[in-house]
């Protein structure tokens, strides 16, 4: 069994400075991560508001500078999922990385979020044929067609604004009567002619054929009248959910099951620290990511220091 120093599982932009930082410390480190270096990141057009890129840059562009950045410090790398960690009798984790089984005194759990589902009828159903959760991915498809997106957040505000771009017609519908995302987003939403905001408004089922999407039933909530909206897609930005059903027995996490940690990123267990989206906290951005990771590196580090490593 191979036996590391510390785990860091998931490379985006958490695990990546996580694992940047433990390296650089001259630390036995194994990244674990079953898709490609990046997470949301990739899925996102622009980013524009990381510092240093005054004119914004592309998600992959970002992404693929912090795996090279990385790729300096040449951590172990596993491309497979982690199934679970369980504590040993020495306070070592073992960890189950697809088929195989690693060690490690600490582990920094980076796996971030992914987008949450409505669950409503017709939602699984019409997945990849009309329902999307990346503009990015799936906005092509729709070109000059009439799609919905639906949500309140940066997420619905600032995907509306990328699928702007391609389709005929965005409906914007939102369940209370104003936005929750940032008014520079918004601002620029509530000038564009594609862009239709409709409020107070709740999809109860999404509609369609053996062809894919064809509208949605949708309530509003001021009359509790409903009325059929014909649309031919639907993109949903509802908010996050964690990513992971590995965790180790008795970790804390908040009601929605994201990870409970301190100031540093440790959380109640010894050894285990997370960084980035999976955590419990209002900010969800790459920045913050980051510095989460460079924080559980730093914490992660001086526990390895006091193991005397
Ligand atoms: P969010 O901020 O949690 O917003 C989710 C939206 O979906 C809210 O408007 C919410 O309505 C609505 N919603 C939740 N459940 C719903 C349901 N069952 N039916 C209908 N509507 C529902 O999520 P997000 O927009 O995905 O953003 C997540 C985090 O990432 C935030 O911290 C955000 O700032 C960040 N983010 C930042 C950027 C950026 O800075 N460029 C871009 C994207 C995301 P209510 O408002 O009524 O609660």
């Amino acid at each position: 069994m191979k036996i590391f120093d510390a785990v860091v599982i998931g490379g985006g932009p958490a695990g990546m400075t996580a694992a940047l930082y433990l390296l650089r410390a001259g630390v036995k480190v194994a990244l674990c991560e079953k898709l490609s270096p990046g997470g949301q990141v990739l899925m996102t057009e622009v980013i524009d508001n990381y510092p240093g890129h005054p004119k914004g840059i592309k998600g992959y562009e970002l992404a693929d500078l912090f795996a090279a950045h990385l790729d300096n410090y040449q951590p172990e790398r596993f491309n497979d999922e982690v199934r679970e960690i369980t504590p040993g009798p020495d306070g070592e984790y073992e960890l189950l990385v697809g088929a195989e089984r690693i060690k490690a005194k600490a582990v920094v759990i980076c796996t971030g979020a992914r987008y949450r589902r409505l669950g409503i009828p017709g939602e699984e159903k019409f997945l990849g044929k009309g329902v999307s959760f990346c503009a990015l991915c799936d906005g092509n498809f729709f070109r000059d067609q009439t799609v919905a997106v639906i949500g309140g957040g940066n997420s619905a505000l600032e995907e509306s604004l990328y699928l702007a771009r391609l389709v005929k017609k965005i409906y914007l519908i939102h369940r209370r009567d104003e936005f929750r995302g940032c008014k520079c987003y918004l601002d620029k939403c509530l000038i564009n002619p594609k862009i239709q905001p409709v409020l107070s408004t709740v999809v109860n089922e999404i509609q369609g054929g053996t062809a894919g999407v064809t509208g949605l039933l949708l309530k509003d909530l001021k009359t509790g009248e409903t009325r059929e909206l014909p649309v031919d897609g639907v993109f949903v930005f509802v908010g996050f959910e964690p990513v992971g059903d590995f965790f180790p027995e008795g970790l804390e996490r908040d009601k929605a099951g994201f990870v409970m940690t301190d100031g540093e990123m440790k959380t109640n267990l010894p050894g285990i620290f997370a960084a980035g989206d999976i955590r419990s906290k209002a900010c969800r951005q790459v920045i913050t990511a980051a510095g989460d990771g460079a924080t559980a590196a730093t914490a992660a580090y001086a526990y390895l220091e006091h193991l005397h490593v």
